[in-house]
Order: C-alpha cells, then sequence, then structure tokens
C-alpha cells in the first residue's frame, strides 16, 4: 500500500493560476488523476484498511482528497473580492462525475471544520474578508450529499486571533499538550461538529498540520473511547503505507507539498521526493 491523500484549501487563493488557486488546481487534477489510471476513494476506504491491516483491491492506484479548514467554498461557490467567482470544490466534483462517470465512481472528499462558531466568525472577521465563508449551514447538505464528509479540524484551530486562545500560544497546535486543552479541542469539537453537521466525525486534521508527542501517543491513543476519532492527520509530505501510524497519517498539501501539475504527477506516481 502507497496512497498519497492529497489536501487543498478553498478559501486561500493567493493568485489566478494552478499554484494558488485550489479549485483551479482540483478541477485540474481529477482529470489528471484519471489520466494516470488514478481513482479518487473515500479516505474511510483507506483507514478501514490501515486499522485491520487488510488489503483492499479497490486501493491499488487509490488517491485521497480532503479540504481543510472548512470554509463554505468547500461546498458552495464564492465570490472572491480580488479573484471573482470561484466554483465550490463540491460543485467541481459534482461536475466532473458528470461529465466522467468513469474516472472516478466513488469520487468522495472529506471536508474538516472548525467547530466553535465564535472562532469561526472571529476568522471569517480578521483573516478573510467578512463575507459570511465560515459559517456551518451548510454541513447538514454536504453530509446529505453522500460525496463529502464533514470532519474535525479542532476547537477553533488554536488561531491567535481567537478568543480564549492563551497569548503567545496560538497559530500553532504544539502548545495542546495537556488532558484538558486536548479534551476541548477534540472530543469537545466532535460533540459540537456533529449537532450541527448530523453525524459525529471520525477523522481529525491538526491545525497547522502540528503533532505533538502528548498528543500522538498519550490523548488520542489513551483516551479513543472519549474523543472516538479513528486516526488524526498531519501534513508531512508522505505516504500512507502499512507502517504508518493512524494517529500521524501523512499527507500533501496543494500549494505547499505541490505547485505544477507534474509536480503532482510525481507524487501519485510515487515519486515524491519525500523529506
Ligand atoms: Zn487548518
Amino acid at each position: 500500500m502507497q496512497i498519497p491523500i492529497l489536501c487543498y484549501h478553498s478559501h486561500i487563493i493567493s493568485s489566478a493560476d494552478y499554484a494558488g488557486n485550489g479549485h483551479l488546481a482540483l478541477a485540474h487534477d481529477l482529470a489528471l488523476l484519471a489520466e494516470h489510471g488514478k481513482t479518487v476513494v473515500p479516505l474511510s476506504w483507506v483507514i478501514d484498511a490501515l486499522i485491520h491491516k487488510k488489503e483492499n483491491i479497490e486501493l491499488n492506484n487509490a488517491v485521497v482528497m480532503t479540504f481543510d479548514d472548512g470554509s463554505k467554498a468547500d461546498f458552495l461557490p464564492i465570490d472572491h473580492p480580488e479573484f471573482g467567482p470561484q466554483p465550490g470544490l463540491y460543485p467541481i466534483l459534482l461536475e466532473h462525475a458528470r461529465q466522467h462517470p468513469q474516472h472516478h465512481p466513488n469520487l468522495h472528499a472529506s471536508s474538516f471544520v472548525i467547530a466553535s462558531d465564535t472562532a469561526r466568525l472571529c476568522m471569517d472577521q480578521k483573516c478573510l474578508f467578512g463575507l459570511d465563508w465560515m459559517t456551518d449551514d451548510w454541513w447538514p447538505q454536504a453530509e446529505a450529499s453522500g460525496m463529502i464528509s464533514i470532519e474535525s479540524h479542532s476547537w477553533d484551530h488554536n488561531n491567535a486571533v481567537c478568543e480564549g486562545v492563551r497569548p503567545g500560544t496560538g497559530d500553532q497546535f504544539y502548545s495542546v499538550n495537556t488532558y484538558a486543552q486536548a479534551s476541548h479541542q477534540i472530543r469537545d469539537a466532535a460533540v459540537s461538529i456533529a449537532a450541527v453537521s448530523g453525524r459525529p466525525p471520525e477523522f481529525f486534521a491538526y491545525p497547522y498540520g502540528h503533532v505533538n508527542n502528548f498528543l500522538e501517543q498519550e490523548y488520542f491513543p489513551g483516551y479513543q473511547h472519549q474523543h472516538r476519532m479513528r486516526c488524526a492527520l498531519t501534513t508531512r509530505p508522505k505516504y500512507v503505507t502499512w507502517e504508518t501510524l493512524p494517529w500521524s497519517v501523512p499527507r500533501f498539501v496543494h500549494g505547499e507539498h505541490w505547485r505544477d501539475p507534474g509536480s503532482l504527477i510525481n507524487i501519485i506516481n510515487g515519486q515524491a521526493s519525500i523529506t
């Protein structure tokens, strides 16, 4: 097993081309993956195989899609103040599935959202454009679509602009290193997300990709009966293999680990230079 999990951000648009626009890149990549004999499958298929150590022939040539931070552009079109109308990631998946149903018959993506209403509002106003991109009203529709799952990206992303984040500990997730903090960021987040989306999240994506020993080796494995997560995803640019540990599942991030289609071809063909 050597599976790349890809990560896109729908709200961070830094240019009008492939390198800086996840909408544009995703639309391109769906065709590119198919051309290279790859098929997008749900994250749950890979994690099931990993946890049960069970071969699954459907994972040959599999690629997984994930979206981070949970702006509504994961699911709906947005109008970007600088770069204009963007189609939204789910509409791109839907359109590709309509035009090329044979490419990815199990097309699916996991959207990692932030639980706290106040944190999302704060990020929308202080880090984005105050255009209501961080709402949660689309979560149930996304779940109902069958093509997007709503998963957890923590309580408040430990974003320094959010109230309640201890001064000097924000904009990173390494500082979440006690039971109380972890339980808030992970268990409380799961409960809160489930209340809106209608389904308890199963997967966690570390904000900023930051994983520490406490979370990886103590909190996640030791308190699974409380948080009920099945795996946690980092942003280490590696493949999922039989050796992958469920609390540090690697991912490749668009705009960071690949910025052009050629680099993605290297990744999906197992030739990414791994650090
Ligand atoms: Zn994030």
